[in-house]
């Protein structure tokens, strides 16, 4: 059974690990007369992983306070797909990460606590569960963005009231803003949380 500070992450591929729209440039020079150049053999295996994806992904996968799995929706037209989704996978990550990799187009019936994803709904997103990183959003506009919030959040114990302040900014009903959506109802409700955490604990 997981311990109580595991976290179950899940990780986009298309836009996310994989750099789509560069390959998608390069399938259709391949493939001019094609209405959908995607559809052919050797897209989503030719694919370039984005700055920072696999570097990033390790260190995660490597981490002593998570699960990391990758969650794509294949392109349910086309084969090659889940074919080279698998071996892309394989190729950049290796086997033992061939052995996480969920490919549905069905993604809020995985549980776990973060889905790091380039598209807020469509798949299912908009219904999983856990909290939503918005790839290429302006709170997460780049890898290294995102392993700074999980050096914060995935911070055992005494930090976890940070992790519950990252949690409750992401959940939150405001949009991003400069301050990251903070009003003053949440300084309050910060300056609470962790003499309610000595409490509880
Ligand atoms: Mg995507």
């Amino acid at each position: 059974m997981a311990h109580s500070n595991e976290k179950i992450i899940y990780v986009d591929m298309d836009h996310v690990l994989c750099d789509y729209k560069d390959g998608f440039s390069r399938q259709k020079a391949l493939f001019p007369d094609l209405e959908f150049p995607q559809s052919q053999p050797g897209m989503y295996i030719g694919m370039n992983p984005l700055p920072g994806a696999i570097e990033t992904y390790q260190w995660l996968n490597d981490h002593p306070n998570t699960r990391v799995y990758i969650l794509t929706a294949p392109s349910v037209h086309n084969s090659h797909s889940y074919s080279e989704k698998r071996d892309w996978v394989e190729k950049h990550l290796g086997m033992s990460v061939v052995r996480n990799l969920i490919i549905t187009p069905h993604k809020n019936l995985n549980k776990g606590h973060y889905l790091i994803d380039d598209m807020p709904s469509g798949k299912g997103q908009d219904r999983f569960e856990g909290s939503l990183i918005l790839f290429g959003s302006e709170q997460f506009p780049d890898w290294e963005s995102v392993r700074t919030f999980f050096e914060i959040s995935l911070r055992p114990s005494s930090d976890s009231e940070m992790s519950d302040t990252w949690d409750s900014l992401i959940n939150s009903e405001d949009k991003v803003t400069e301050d990251f959506g903070q009003n003053q109802e949440d300084h309050d409700w910060l300056n609470m949380k962790p003499v309610g955490r000595e409490k509880l604990d």
